[in-house]
């Protein structure tokens, strides 16, 4: 089974063209992206719906989405199994500032967070920032 297919399947999200399309331009992208990159690339679609797939795939654990201190969230698909738990699968983001480009570093997750007493950690955040294995070869 065709790979995009079998991610509606395992996540229960009915495939309409939309979502197809949405989810086959993450699964391309190496990189995070914005609404408005996605916007920009379906030329002829509307906000609004583009917007609603992303909220559904997040919803549903297909991506997840990244505040990485650009003021811009970034989203990005999660890996397969992924139930974006703090304690296994959160995994910490990198930050260009030469590119701008914002990055999953999926083999790297985050550690464990000790927090004192009474507190309950329900999302953690982690963006390292600096310059990217591609701008440090140039
Ligand atoms: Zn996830
Ligand atoms: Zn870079
Ligand atoms: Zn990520």
């Amino acid at each position: 089974m065709d790979i995009i297919e079998e991610i509606f399947k395992n996540s229960k999200v009915k495939p309409t063209a939309m979502r197809l399309l949405v989810l086959q331009y993450l699964y391309n992208k190496n990189v995070t992206v914005s609404l408005t990159n996605i916007e920009d690339y379906f030329d002829n679609s509307d906000r609004t719906t583009l917007y609603r797939t992303l909220k559904t795939f997040v919803e549903k654990g297909i991506a997840h989405q990244i505040d990485d201190g650009t003021g811009i969230t970034k989203y990005a698909l999660c890996e397969e199994y992924c139930n974006c738990e703090i304690e296994t699968d959160l995994h910490l983001h990198f930050h260009c500032k030469n590119c701008n480009e914002t990055v999953c570093l999926t083999e790297h997750k985050i550690p464990h967070i000790n927090l004192p007493e009474g507190f309950i950690a329900e999302n953690v955040n982690l963006v390292v920032k600096g310059i990217c294995d591609k701008c440090n070869k140039n």
